[in-house]
């Protein structure tokens, strides 16, 4: 067979280059803002989190970029801000931290400490002129939360809580289905979130101990049921019912291990829910409705998230191609700072779960109902 010319590589053969340049194509995703616009990140705290998760994903928002570090290790601060390109100027200690105030490539200060210091560098961040966006959960108590709320509002500053899975697209297509009636009227929800506490890692040591965690698998990983049942069925809970599992007898953990609540919504809709820090990896979430239901198997994994569908019709499931909900809730915060308004998820947010569960907990400890006022 004759050889097809077309494929033969020789220079006289090649296009004119002339020819090749095209228009634009149609960009699935808007060209990213250049270095020197994007909102500027300090990261507290350079833990599991901060490292596997936030600092890597500040790479693919649109709006968002790594400004500065701020950890009690100055090896490791160093070092990230070598990975990272960061100058020295930009590396602060627990101690040097105030002189973020005069650091204008920090915009926003992002909290990610263990829970028990969240509204002490919140407040501090504030002080030093700051936006802040912290991890949940939001503090220890609802009256922290209050505080925090207010030192943003004296700052003229945004607060925002890291609900990521607020902003993960399968999370959003799944209150989309429920809100279309694709189910019929919402009737139930289930929602679990556990996993092994290993006390042999770090990260998981200071989750034992209330002292710095505020509580147990409840504000770690049960708030995951909480908030997600919250969304999904866009009411708040009126009142709450909880049971404690067994303690697992481990003298370091002096948080409850596992609880069992449910909560009663105003249309009638009950959630029943768990977490515990003594079964394998689980975070599914399902609500029933009158024609069907949907799931979400996992719903708040990191990477991997299932939304499945069931109706007289059959079972579908829905896949989101780039469902990046790490850039996407940076980008949020890097917007509301921007355009100067309420993030999606402001301190409020994180009240209304800090009460919630302080009301979990008191309905476990006395075994009657709790109200929860609006
Ligand atoms: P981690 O233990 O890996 O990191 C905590 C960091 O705080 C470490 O760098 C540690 O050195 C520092 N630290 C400062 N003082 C400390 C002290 N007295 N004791 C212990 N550590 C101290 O924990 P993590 O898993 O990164 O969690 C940090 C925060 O992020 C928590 O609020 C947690 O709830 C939140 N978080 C959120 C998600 C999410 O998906 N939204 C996931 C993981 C963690």
């Amino acid at each position: 067979m004759a050889p097809d010319p077309s494929l033969d590589p020789s220079p006289s053969n090649l296009p004119d280059p002339e020819l090749t340049g095209r228009p634009t194509p149609e960009l699935e995703r808007p060209l990213p803002d250049p270095p020197d616009r994007r909102v500027g990140f300090a990261l507290v705290g350079l833990g599991a989190y901060a490292l596997e998760q936030i600092a890597p994903n500040l790479a693919s928002t649109q709006h968002a970029r790594l400004a500065a570090v701020v950890s009690g290790n100055p090896d490791k601060a160093r070092a990230v801000a070598d990975a990272y390109g960061l100058g020295r100027a930009h590396v602060y200690s627990y101690d040097t931290f105030d002189r973020v105030a005069d650091d204008p490539a920090v915009d926003v200060v992002y909290v990610i400490l263990p829970n028990a210091f969240h509204r002490a560098w919140t407040e501090r961040a504030f002080a030093a002129g700051k936006h802040v966006l912290c991890e949940k959960p939001m503090a220890a108590t609802v009256e922290d939360c209050r505080a925090m709320i207010q030192a943003g509002r004296a700052a003229g500053k945004r607060l925002m809580i890291g609900y990521r899975a607020q902003y993960d697209p399968y999370n959003l297509r799944a209150i989309e289905e429920i809100r279309a009636g694709t189910i019929g009227a919402p009737r139930l929800v289930v929602a679990d979130h556990g996993r092994i506490l290993d006390l042999s890692e770090l990260r998981d040591q200071w989750r034992a101990r209330k002292e710095l965690a505020s509580g147990g698998s409840l504000y770690d990983i049960g708030i995951y049921s909480l908030n997600g049942a919250r969304y999904l069925i866009g009411e708040e809970p009126t009142e709450v019912t909880a049971r404690l599992r067994e303690p697992s007898g481990r003298d370091e953990v002096n948080v409850e291990e596992g609880i069992e609540w449910t909560m009663a919504f105003p249309s009638g809709v009950v959630a029943n829910c768990s977490s515990s820090y003594r079964v394998s990896d689980n975070k599914r979430i399902h609500v029933q409705g009158a024609e069907g239901g949907v799931t979400l198997d996992p719903a708040t994994d990191y990477y991997v998230r299932n939304l499945f569908v069931e109706t007289d019709a059959g079972r579908r499931q829905i896949t989101i191609p780039r469902a990046n909900q790490f850039a996407r809730m940076l980008d949020e915060m890097a917007l509301a700072v921007r355009e100067d308004r309420e993030p999606k998820t402001p301190g409020a947010e994180g009240l209304r779960d800090v009460r919630v569960m302080q009301a979990i907990y008191r309905a476990a400890e006395t075994g009657a109902a709790v109200r929860i006022d609006a």
